[in-house]
């Protein structure tokens, strides 16, 4: 079973939620797809890794002395990273897409295909769990190739850890997910952006379920009136404490200390198996 859990946006708890609810399940893995700020492995103090591994792209590479000077690439490609500089072309590669369509075109054979570095994934392992971190090379356009490095990692019960927000790169980390589980925190700002995150799983047609995480007020209904409006319930609400932000803050897990809170991610797995069996 793999469980994705998303966020429409930074700070509302998604990795504290992923790596409590992984840290709880024997055998696990957690796999972070957060590629441009992954943190989670910090909670599991996970120190040496099992196996690094570059992760490459595919972009063009050109040989002035075949070049003829026809144009051909410049002008199929759509994303303006081939620019005719002189008598032949210049790659710009932050915004290549590697689609592979100019070596393709190109009449000559001046056009081949080299690897490019995106990233690295890093494989630990502590106790039973295994944890999966992909790392974007910063200033890198597209995380894609690194999400997809990482989810190949996917084994037994996987968590995912996905980029906040919805785009591409949410979507990447989701596609393999049997269950989607959607954090948000009980303001306006988190129902707001939950709404997109919603928007984005039914598209996908994946199963889902809410996590209100940070709850102070108990009169605060905001999040449950929306999600009952979709004929939903929520599956666990996680109380803001000063205990758990000292120990979040720490980079502590929660669940290996207070009892209460490692029964509640124990019966947060419990309710979406009973969802999806
Ligand atoms: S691989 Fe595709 S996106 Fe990259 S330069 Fe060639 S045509 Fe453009
Ligand atoms: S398509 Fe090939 S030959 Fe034509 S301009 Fe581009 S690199 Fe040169």
């Amino acid at each position: 079973m793999n469980i994705a859990v998303l966020s429409g946006k930074g700070g509302t708890g998604k990795t504290f939620i992923s790596t409590n609810l992984a840290n709880t399940i024997p055998n696990s893995t957690y796999l972070d797809c957060d590629v441009e700020e992954p943190n989670g492995r910090i909670f599991f103090n996970a120190k040496d890794e099992m196996k690094t591994e570059t992760v490459y792209r595919m972009i063009p590479s050109i040989d002035k002395d075949k070049c003829n000077g026809c144009r051909a690439c410049t002008e199929f490609c759509q994303f303006s990273a081939l620019a005719f500089f002189g008598d032949s072309p210049m790659l710009f590669p932050e915004v290549c897409h590697s689609c592979g369509g100019c070596e393709k075109v190109c009449p000559t054979g001046a056009i081949t295909e080299v690897k490019s570095s995106v990233g690295i994934v890093e494989v630990n392992k502590v106790a039973d769990l295994k944890i999966v971190s992909g790392l974007l090379n910063i200033g890198e356009a597209s995380s894609i190739p690194v999400i997809n490095r990482v989810l190949s990692e996917i084994e037994n019960t996987s968590i995912i850890d996905c980029p906040p927000g919805s785009a591409c790169s949410t979507m990447e980390s989701i596609k393999k997910a049997d269950y989607c589980v959607l954090v948000t925190e009980p303001t306006i700002f988190g129902l707001h952006n939950l709404k997109m995150i919603v928007e984005l799983v039914q598209l996908f047609k994946i199963p889902f379920g809410f996590v209100i995480n940070k709850v102070e007020d108990p009169n605060n209904t905001m999040i449950e009136d929306y999600v009952k409006t979709l004929g939903k319930e929520v599956l666990i609400k996680v109380p803001f404490t000063k205990e758990i932000a000292n120990k979040v803050a720490s980079g502590m897990l929660i669940s290996d200390s207070d009892s209460d809170l490692r029964d509640l991610f124990k019966s947060l797995l419990n309710k979406i198996t009973e969802e999806i069996s």
